[in-house]
C-alpha cells in the first residue's frame, strides 16, 4: 500500500471550502488492514472551531427561510452525486475503517444517499397545526433549531453523518460535524458533495479533532443542539454538557442486544440473522444481537451449523470484493476484544469456535462464538464491540424475557419463530429501542431507530426525526376584544 493514498485535499470543510491549520495536533489515519499510514489530519483548533460555527450560525438564516421544496431539492441532487460516486466513496470507507469492500458498496454511502434522498423528500410535508379555539384560534409553526452539532464514531462515518445531517439541514438547521478521529476522510467528501449539489457555504462544515473538539461544540453558546452517536460513556460526559446549555440532544448510544431464537424458528435464517448481527462489519456495530438466546431443542443443531457456516467465512484484505470480513479499526481495539474472549475463556465459556487473532501487521479477530454463556458473564454484560458472539440457552418465553431485558442497555433486540401471535407478544415485552421479527440489523431510513434505557435518547431515521430537528413555535390569534378585568 503507498504511504498516505487516502490524504485528503485538507483537514477541515469550512464555509464551503476545504481549510487546512497545522497549528492543530496531528492525526494520522491508519489503514486497519496493514497498519499503514494512508493520511494525516489536523485537530481543528479553537479559531477553527469559531470560525465554522459563525459560518453556520451566518448561513442558518437564510437557509431557513426558503421553501422547504428548494432546500429537499438540493438534499435530492446530493444523494444522486453520492449515488453516481458510490464506488470511489466505498473504497474510501473501506481504506478508512477496515470493513470490506462488499459492506461499504451496499451499506455506507448508499445509506447515506437514502437519507439525504428521504429527508429531502419529507422536508415540505413538515407542517403545523391549526388549533380552533371558539372564535380565537392557534396554530403551530415547526421551525429549525439554528446550529447543530454533530459527532460520530467510526464504524459507520459517511452512514452517521449523513443520518444527522440530511434531517438537520432538510429542516433548515446548519451543522457542524465532527467526525471521530479514527475515520476522518468521508465526512469531507460529503461537504464536497452536498456544495457540488448547491448547498450554500456554511451549512455543513466538518472539523476534524479527538474528545476535546465535540466537547468544545457540545459547550459552545452557538449551538442548540448536539447529536451524538458513541459510547455510553461518552454519551454521559456529552449529555452532561449539553444539559449546562439547555440544549436539545440526540444519543445513539451501545448495546447488549439480545436475539432470541424459538425452537420452531427456521434454523438457517436464524443463524444467519445471528450471523448478521454479529460478524458484520466485524462485529462493529451498535445494535448488534451480542447475547443469542437459543431455546433447548434446538441449541445442538444450531450450534453445529452455526460453527460450519462461521467457519466459512472468508477474512481477508478488505480491498478484495470476495473478502466477507476485515479486521478491527484499531490495535487498542483489537486488544480490547482479544482481552473480552480471554476473559471468557477463564470465566467458564465454551470457544466454539474462533477465539484468535491473525498473524500480520493487519488488526484482524476471528469470528468468535461462545457456547454455553450465562447471564452474569462479562461477556453476556459489556458491549465487545467485535466479532463475538454469545450463544446462551433458554427453557420458556417468560424467563428469556426477563433475561433479555436484564441489562443497563436498550437499544435493539430481535426474535426468530414463526409463532407470529408469539413474536408480537414478546416483542412488546421487550425493553429497546429497535425490535426485529424474523431479520435482524436492518436499518431502512424509512423506520426510527434510536435506544431505550442508557442505549439513548431521541430516534434517528423516519419521520420521528422530525421531533428532534425541529422546535414548534405557538401562535394564538386573539379574534375579538380584549377581555381584561383592568
Ligand atoms: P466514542 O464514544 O469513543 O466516540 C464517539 C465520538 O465522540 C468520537 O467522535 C469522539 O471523538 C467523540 N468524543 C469523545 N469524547 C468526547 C467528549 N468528551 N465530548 C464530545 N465528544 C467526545 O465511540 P466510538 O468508539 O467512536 O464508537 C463506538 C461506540 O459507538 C460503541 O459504543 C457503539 O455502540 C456506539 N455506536 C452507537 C450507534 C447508535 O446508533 N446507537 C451507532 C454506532 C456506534
Amino acid at each position: 500500500m503507498n504511504a498516505m493514498k487516502a490524504q485528503p485535499t485538507a483537514s477541515h470543510y469550512i464555509d464551503g471550502k476545504y481549510v487546512e491549520d497545522t497549528a492543530g495536533e496531528a492525526i494520522e489515519v491508519i489503514h486497519p488492514a496493514d497498519a499503514s499510514v494512508i493520511a494525516r489530519v489536523h485537530e481543528a483548533t479553537p479559531a477553527l472551531i469559531d470560525r465554522a460555527l459563525n459560518a453556520a450560525r451566518r448561513a442558518q438564516g437564510e437557509w431557513a427561510a426558503l421553501k422547504p421544496v428548494e432546500r429537499g431539492r438540493i438534499l435530492r441532487r446530493a444523494a444522486d452525486r453520492m449515488r453516481e460516486r458510490n464506488r470511489d466513496l466505498s473504497m474510501i470507507e473501506t481504506l478508512d475503517t477496515g470493513k470490506p469492500l462488499q459492506e461499504t458498496l451496499v451499506a455506507d454511502a448508499a445509506s447515506g444517499a437514502d437519507a439525504l434522498e428521504y429527508f429531502g423528500g419529507l422536508a415540505p410535508t413538515v407542517t403545523g397545526e391549526s388549533i380552533p379555539l371558539g372564535g380565537d384560534f392557534a396554530y403551530t409553526i415547526r421551525e429549525p433549531l439554528g446550529v447543530c452539532a454533530g459527532i460520530g464514531a467510526w464504524n459507520y462515518p459517511i452512514q452517521i453523518a449523513c443520518w444527522k445531517a440530511a434531517p438537520a439541514l432538510a429542516f433548515g438547521n446548519a451543522m457542524v460535524f465532527k467526525p471521530s478521529e479514527m475515520t476522518p476522510l468521508s465526512a469531507l467528501k460529503l461537504a464536497e458533495i452536498l456544495t457540488e449539489a448547491g448547498l450554500p457555504a456554511g451549512l455543513f462544515n466538518v472539523l476534524q479533532g479527538r474528545g476535546a473538539v465535540g466537547a468544545a461544540l457540545a459547550t459552545d453558546a452557538r449551538v442548540a443542539k448536539v447529536s451524538l452517536t458513541g459510547s455510553v460513556p461518552t454519551g454521559r460526559k456529552v449529555y452532561t454538557a449539553a444539559a449546562e446549555g439547555i440544549r436539545h440532544v440526540t444519543m445513539e448510544l451501545g448495546g447488549k442486544s439480545p436475539l432470541i431464537v424459538f425452537d420452531d424458528a427456521d434454523i438457517e435464517d436464524a443463524i444467519g440473522g445471528a450471523m448478521l448481527g454479529n460478524f458484520y462489519s466485524s462485529g462493529q456495530i451498535c445494535s448488534n444481537g451480542t447475547r443469542v438466546f437459543v431455546q433447548r431443542g434446538l441449541k445442538e443443531r444450531f450450534l453445529e451449523r452455526l460453527k460450519a457456516r462461521t467457519e466459512a467465512i472468508v477474512m481477508g484484505d478488505p480491498m478484495d470484493e470476495a473478502t466477507q470480513m476485515g479486521p478491527l479499526i484499531s490495535a487498542e481495539q483489537m486488544e480490547k476484544v482479544l482481552g473480552y474472549i480471554e476473559g471468557a475463556k477463564a470465566e467458564g465459556a465454551r470457544l466454539l469456535t474462533g477465539g484468535a487473532r491473525l498473524n500480520g501487521p493487519g488488526h484482524y479477530v476471528q469470528p468468535t462464538v461462545f457456547a454455553d454463556v450465562t447471564d452474569d458473564m462479562t461477556i453476556a454484560r459489556e458491549e465487545v464491540f467485535g466479532p463475538v458472539m454469545s450463544v446462551l440457552d433458554f427453557e420458556s418465553e417468560g424467563e428469556v424475557i426477563t433475561r433479555a431485558n436484564d441489562t443497563e442497555f436498550g437499544l435493539a433486540a430481535g426474535v426468530f419463530t414463526h409463532d407470529m401471535a408469539r413474536a408480537h407478544r414478546v416483542v412488546a415485552r421487550l425493553q429497546a429501542g429497535t425490535c426485529w421479527i424474523n431479520s435482524y440489523n436492518l436499518t431502512p431510513v424509512e423506520m426510527p431507530f434510536g435506544g431505550v434505557k442508557q442505549s439513548g435518547v431521541g430516534r434517528e431515521n423516519g419521520r420521528a426525526a422530525v421531533e428532534y430537528y425541529t422546535q414548534i413555535k405557538t401562535v394564538h390569534v386573539g379574534m375579538g376584544p380584549v377581555d381584561s378585568p383592568y
